[in-house]
């Protein structure tokens, strides 16, 4: 296990004590709707560590935003909703999907032709949740 494996696992473990048996009772009231606006905060508080060019802010910052996120999807997963593999697994083959220069045997355009394939990509996407 690398490093970040290991320690994105240990957050996983320290979420899920949160809000098991033994946990937080804060925590374990959380919603998908109450935690709304402490996205919003901590997306502000990022922007502000950027705007600031203070990575060690930003650091922390992002920290805060990957714990809502897991906590988020945790919350979904208890009301059976969806699951963190489920957001990973997918956001994953979502970006490989969308970079077939990459990943499949497409070309290296330019930036605007990778920009536009994207886009392509994106609808092509879009038709297929639609129909
Ligand atoms: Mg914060």
């Amino acid at each position: 296990m690398t490093p970040d494996e290991y320690h994105f696992s240990l957050l996983l473990k320290t979420v899920r004590s949160l809000l098991g048996p033994e946990g937080c009772p804060w925590d374990q009231k959380q919603s998908t709707l109450s935690l709304k606006k402490y996205f919003i905060e901590e997306f502000a508080e990022v922007i502000e560590a950027i705007d600031k060019n203070d990575p060690e802010n930003l650091c922390e910052e992002l920290g805060d935003m990957l714990f809502l996120l897991i906590l988020m999807a945790e919350i979904n997963k208890k009301n059976g909703s969806f699951t963190l593999n489920d957001i990973i697994r997918n956001i994953n083959e979502k970006m490989i999907r969308r970079h077939p220069h990459v990943f499949a045997d497409g070309e290296k355009g330019s930036l605007e032709e990778l920009e536009k394939q994207w886009r392509a990509i994106k609808s092509q996407e879009k038709e297929k949740k639609t129909n």
